[in-house]
């Protein structure tokens, strides 16, 4: 990549009239030590010049294109034959390249799998992961530690730490539960106390679990509502039906956790993940009973995540999951165990489930409903962070939507759940600088995804390949 420096001659002039744009608008953070080892780029001006734009919106690739950041700000969009770089900018030269928005993720973790029942905090690996893959902006899906999420937001806002801006999601609010680093929640009362104490402590967003009662969950999104938060489920005992009626705002995991339609189902007693699953696997979209079921989904603005990649660990006979080598050698191995074992289980009910699965998601978004998309680094591993997230939209693809669609689902999408679609998800004059570069295109290769050249945050460009050895052999210890 050609990185040089614009020599106009009003440079003087220009220079001048950014510092003092800077002052007022404040909108690129300053580079602190800590994240300075990982940046690229970190200019007040940068000219991308020969660029193909992306932009996020479903729109067709424009070609030869120049974007102008100042100041963290996308300040310029138009045809390189017509718009000449401000003098004084960073001149980056992307002929043959792809500039598209950050990707926007949705069910994302700050843990993973280690042993039997326990889940390693690995915050500090996971955030340049995930930055490294191109996530600008992600929501944790439910946590597992308590502190760490919230903590890691204001790092990252800080300047402290190198990742993508979190919405950062309370520790999971769920019944009566057997996992040991999961609080199970008596009742109502104490639900609605949870949700204010995490909120005061600076929770962004809440995740109601498999074992939730109907009154806990609608006390979840009472409470939460009244501070302007939002509340998404991995739900079991709750269906996805009961849900929306107590006004979720989104269900995670497709329609893989759908009870709806287990018959004699128990109101607020989980049947079993696998008894729901059953069920899915064996619906048609077309079935008037989904259909309804979708349609309340769709009237009550309730979003779907779509989290194909942890079930693809689950799916015999797919590909071995991207990101592996950067795990600790001991996780990798367990990881490949699972793989070995899933491929040779000739019964698996994936088989069937996953396809249908991706069926549903697309079924949804025909319909009109809001599809978003996150990884969800937890079931069995294998999902290792920034890798799973150009997986996702891979799977997309691989579901039916074409390559814009889902990069749509994953950038714009993601910014209109979080209800910061004026900011970001999308490239136009105004939004916040959260780009990546891509060697490659894209809309005609979905798998171009995985060749990130930089990664903008704010308009400071990360390397990954910076981000990613600083890491690689020991995702697993932190
Ligand atoms: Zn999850």
């Amino acid at each position: 990549m050609v990185v040089r420096r614009s020599t106009g001659i009003a440079a003087a002039l220009v220079c001048a009239l950014v510092l003092g744009a800077g002052l007022v608008s404040a909108q690129r953070p300053a580079v602190t030590d800590p994240i300075r080892t990982f940046v690229d780029v970190d200019a007040p001006v940068v000219a991308f010049v020969n660029a193909r734009i992306i932009d996020g919106t479903g729109a067709v690739p424009r070609e030869a294109q120049t974007l102008v950041v100042r100041d963290g700000t996308i300040a310029t969009v138009g045809a390189s034959a017509e718009l000449a770089p401000p003098a004084g900018a960073t001149i980056i030269d992307l002929a043959g390249k792809t500039l598209m928005p950050g990707l926007v993720m949705l069910h994302e973790h700050l843990y993973y799998p280690v042993g039997p029942g326990v889940y390693g905090q690995l915050g500090q690996s996971f955030v340049r992961l995930y930055l490294a893959g191109g996530v600008t902006t992600m929501r944790t899906g439910g946590n597992m530690n308590g502190f760490m999420d919230i903590n890691l937001k204001r790092a990252v806002e800080d300047g402290r730490v190198a990742g993508p801006a979190i919405d950062a999601t309370a520790p999971y609010v769920n019944g009566a539960n057997a996992f040991l680093q999961m609080r199970s929640m008596a009742d109502a009362t104490e639900a609605r106390r949870q949700v204010g104490y995490w909120a005061d402590m600076g929770a962004t967003s809440f995740k109601a679990y498999m074992q939730i009662s109907r009154a806990q969950l609608g006390a979840v999104v009472e409470e939460a509502h009244a501070r302007g938060l939002k509340v998404t489920g991995h739900l079991c005992s709750v269906t996805y039906g009961e849900a929306a009626d107590l006004g979720i705002d989104n269900l995670e995991h497709g329609f893989f956790a759908a009870t709806d339609f287990v018959q004699d189902k128990q109101p607020d007693v989980c049947p079993g993940q696998g008894a729901g699953q059953q069920t899915i696997a064996g619906l048609d979209e077309s079935q008037p009973a989904f259909q309804s079921l979708m349609r309340k989904l769709i009237d009550r603005k309730v979003a779907l995540t779509s989290t194909l990649t942890v079930f693809e660990t689950y799916t015999p006979g797919r590909p071995m999951p991207p990101g592996l080598e950067v795990l600790l050698p001991a996780l990798r191995e367990q990881f490949e165990q699972n793989y070995r074992r899933t491929a040779e289980n000739a019964n698996s009910p994936y088989r069937t489930l996953f396809p249908k699965a991706m069926a549903l998601e697309r079924a949804f978004v025909r319909a009109g409903g809001l599809l978003v998309v996150g990884t969800d680094p937890t079931g069995g591993g294998g999902v290792v962070p920034g890798y799973s997230n150009q997986r996702a939209l891979e799977l997309l693809v691989d579901a039916g939507f074409t390559p814009l669609e889902a990069i749509t689902i994953g950038t714009r999408n993601g910014a209109r759940y979080l209800g910061r679609e004026d900011r970001i998800g999308t490239i136009s004059v105004g939004k916040q600088a959260d780009l990546v570069i891509l060697n490659g295109d894209p809309s005609r290769s979905i798998g171009d995804l995985r060749k990130v050249e930089l990664v903008f945050r704010q308009g400071i460009g990360f390397s990954p390949a910076k981000l990613i050895a600083s890491v690689s052999g020991k995702v697993g210890l932190w």
